[in-house]
């Protein structure tokens, strides 16, 4: 365990965490309250005023999670997507443009593409794993004007294909532009990746996977050490209100204390599946930078700490079909979108999760099928693949 792993796993217990000074109940309390009592008025109590604005939970969570992450600031919203909206919307301006990976979550392409490009940001689409094009895409700027990027977007590793994108590379790139660097660390999360460290400028997270662990809440956040995005995003968090309520933040705050070990687990159970489908007569590719097999394993080596995570995608040999019946075959795994919560979970990306990209450069093999490798007993997981794959054959 380094040592960067041993604080992660005391800061997600403790920071922010401190007991209740009036009961000393030792969990944050749930401060399930739309506003606070003034003492006269303007005589806020610690600030509080209502909770659109601040709320104690939220706050436990937002400094909770800014010391996992090692960052100065975070801020939580209601979902992932609402904490990449407000990113977005509170640091561009029409003529702006942001530099996008071909290999994003769905959503977040859908967002900036069909939300943000008809308010006049360009959003150009690029490789982002392939070095030479992130060069040569920085040096040009902006397709519609020239322009520099205010962003370059990393996923790593990306959705559903698992490609790892050096961020310290691209981080060094993006600067010598002036462009700004934003990683989506959900899929790592801040028990294995800390890309704050490598050089970006923002780090976003859809909170309803890993963090909150038990696919029970939706939820977001950004982590900044930047002073000047934060107060940007801080005040759009409250004029347009996607804020999380506070059970939401409650049980983001329970997640977040155990992220370490169930990661742990869970990386361990995916490299065992993975291995196991490199083995399988019936997959033609498995997509899992643990493996020493995968093109992007040492770079995933260098950059990720203690594991590659829980999501492993494979190709059938058999086909489209045959990768629809595979999903819809297994029993502890569950046929569902989403991923990063203790069960097992799976589906078939190309007709759920990125449905909406098809046709687009996002577009992800019809073979292809997706899995969240949750913390059960492997033995059990590799069975329940075993009996899916004799029954779709
Ligand atoms: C799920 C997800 C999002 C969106 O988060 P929501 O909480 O669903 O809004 C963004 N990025 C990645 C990588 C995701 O997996």
């Amino acid at each position: 365990m380094t040592d960067s792993q041993r604080a992660i796993a005391t800061a997600a217990i403790h920071a922010g965490q401190e007991p209740d000074p009036t009961t000393g109940a030792v969990v944050v309390p749930l401060f399930q309250t739309s506003t606070f009592k003034q003492d006269g008025v303007g005589g806020r109590r610690n600030g509080y005023e209502y909770s659109r604005s601040g709320n104690p939970t939220r706050d436990a969570f937002d400094t909770q999670l800014a010391a996992v992450e090692g960052g100065k600031h975070a801020l939580s919203f209601s979902s992932g997507l609402a904490a990449i909206d407000v990113l977005l919307r509170s640091t561009l301006t029409p003529g702006d443009s942001v530099l996008l990976g071909n290999d994003v979550y769905g959503g977040t392409y859908r967002l900036m593409h069909q939300v943000f490009a008809p308010w006049g940001i360009t959003v150009d689409v690029i490789d982002i794993t392939d070095q030479a094009a992130v060069t040569e895409a920085l040096d040009r700027g902006n397709s519609s004007n020239g322009k520099p990027y205010t962003y370059i977007w990393v996923e790593t590793p990306s959705n559903p294909l698992l490609r790892i994108t050096d961020i310290a590379f691209t981080a060094a790139a993006a600067h010598a532009h002036g462009t700004k660097v934003v990683v989506d660390n959900t899929f790592a999360s801040p028990a294995l990746q800390h890309p704050l460290d490598e050089g970006a400028d923002l780090v976003a997270y859809s909170t309803t996977k890993y963090i909150g662990g038990h696919s029970d809440t939706v939820g977001g956040a950004v982590v900044t050490n930047d002073d000047e995005a934060y107060e940007q995003l801080a005040f759009l968090q409250n004029a347009a209100g996607a804020v999380p309520g506070p059970f939401d933040s409650w049980l983001a705050i329970r997640g977040l204390k155990t992220l370490d070990v169930r990661v742990q687990r869970h990386s361990a159970n995916a490299l065992a599946v993975a291995r196991y489908l490199e083995e399988n007569p019936n997959i033609e590719r498995v997509y899992y930078p643990g493996l020493e097999s995968d093109e992007d394993h040492d770079i995933a080596a260098r950059q990720m700490h203690g594991g590659f995570g829980g999501v492993v995608s494979a190709q059938l040999k058999a086909g489209e079909q045959a990768a629809k019946d595979f999903v819809g075959a297994t029993q502890l795994f569950t046929l569902a979108e989403s991923l990063g919560g203790v069960e097992s979970l799976i589906e078939h990306p190309a007709a759920m999760t990125h449905s909406s990209v098809a046709g687009t450069a996002l577009a992800v093999p019809s073979n292809l099928v997706r899995l969240s490798v949750g913390i059960e007993n492997v033995d059990d997981l590799i069975a329940d693949l075993d009996q899916a794959f004799a029954k779709v054959k």
